[in-house]
């Protein structure tokens, strides 16, 4: 039978999704060539998304969701990967298609797995989780394209979540000026902490959009997607560049071409689930080294597998500060 272990289980019935805590066999588990005890987990907001059942993340039922974990190897066939390596897995349609994080074992490819770095826990890759991976492969982006301290201000958009505060602290680290964007003024000391240097209410970037606005920005990170986007892109200064990840607003972008082909602005689209696993190991060395441990500690908190139901319906209504590590 092998060895026994908690997840969550999602289902799908007449009423639409159902979720339950259950106890599982290894031998429930999909194929794969290395089984990880699964140490952390995460809740990111596609994992919201992917419980409450708000949108259809989940494709193949019944699954464990979670779209990332970290823990130690427990069975390994593949070449490179042994017994009591300290692995971190993100994406790969782990979570949506895939068993995934939110359980006491998980079984993958290898190939999707990157090692935990030396210098971090299997705890702090996952206070990073796929919204910090993310925000970093933003930062990449911007630097790929050009975009220096010197040039400008950095905007952050929905900077009190989960890619949003850990973009701020790596921007700081880096030398960057950033402006935070949030919907939640309570949170300027926390994102003043993080290394912001102006709070800027959200709404700013909701109203109209105008095809050219005043410049104000050298490039941005974006998590909110839909009128914000569009408005900022209007605000990007010539040659700047927005690395646009997220959706947290809408799907929709109602921009114009006008900063594109009168000012050259770069739009890029930062994909984390089926980066490249140079990219991804690139990423996770460029956290070890230019993210601030303590910020880190400061923007996450810790809970209990029981607990994914409630935080996954708060991180949906913008309710979660920063990161939450899941203890398995
Ligand atoms: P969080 O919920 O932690 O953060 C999202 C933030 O967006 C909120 O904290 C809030 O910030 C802001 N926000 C929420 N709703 C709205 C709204 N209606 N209008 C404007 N702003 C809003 O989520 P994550 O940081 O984990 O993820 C952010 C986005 O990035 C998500 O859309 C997610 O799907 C996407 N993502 C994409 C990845 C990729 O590979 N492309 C990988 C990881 C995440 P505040 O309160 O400060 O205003």
């Amino acid at each position: 039978m092998g060895r026994q272990f908690r997840a969550i289980e999602i289902s799908k019935t007449d009423k639409g999704q159902k979720l339950d805590f259950v106890t599982l066999s290894e031998t429930d588990l999909m194929p794969g060539d290395v089984t990880v005890a699964v140490e952390h987990s995460t809740v990111n907001y596609k994992d919201g998304l992917a419980v409450t059942g708000r949108a259809p993340i989940i494709r193949h039922y019944p699954l464990i969701p979670g779209v990332d974990f970290a823990g130690t190897v427990v069975d390994s066939t593949h070449r490179l990967i042994k017994v009591g390596d300290k692995v971190i897995l993100n994406g790969w349609g782990v979570g949506e298609s895939h068993h995934g994080g939110f359980a006491g074992l998980a079984r993958v490819k290898g190939d999707w797995l990157v090692p935990v770095p030396d210098t971090m826990t299997t705890a702090e890759t996952m206070a990073i989780g796929t919204a910090g991976y993310t925000a970093m492969l933003c930062v990449v982006a911007l630097e790929r394209q050009g975009v220096r301290p010197e040039d400008g201000e950095i905007l952050v958009t929905g900077a009190a979540g989960g890619v949003g505060s850990i973009a701020i602290a790596i921007l700081a680290k880096l030398g960057y000026r950033v402006a935070a964007s949030t919907g939640r003024p309570e949170e300027e000391a926390f994102l003043k902490g993080l290394g912001a240097s102006q709070i800027i209410d959200r709404n700013e970037f909701m109203g109209p959009v105008k095809p050219l606005a005043k410049t104000r920005w050298a490039g941005a990170v974006d998590a909110v997607g839909s009128t914000t986007l569009a408005n900022v892109l209007s605000q990007i200064q010539p040659e700047g560049t927005v690395a646009a990840c997220g959706l947290a607003q809408g799907m929709d972008l109602p921009a114009s071409v006008a900063p594109f082909i009168l000012r050259g602005i770069k739009l890029i689209g930062i994909n984390s689930v089926t980066a490249a696993p140079t990219r991804r190991i690139e990423a996770w060395s460029r956290l070890a080294r230019d993210l601030d441990r303590a910020k880190l500690n400061a923007l996450t908190s810790h809970a209990k597998l029981d607990d994914v139901p409630a935080i996954a319906a708060d991180i949906i209504a913008g309710k979660i500060r920063g990161r939450v590590v899941i203890d398995l």
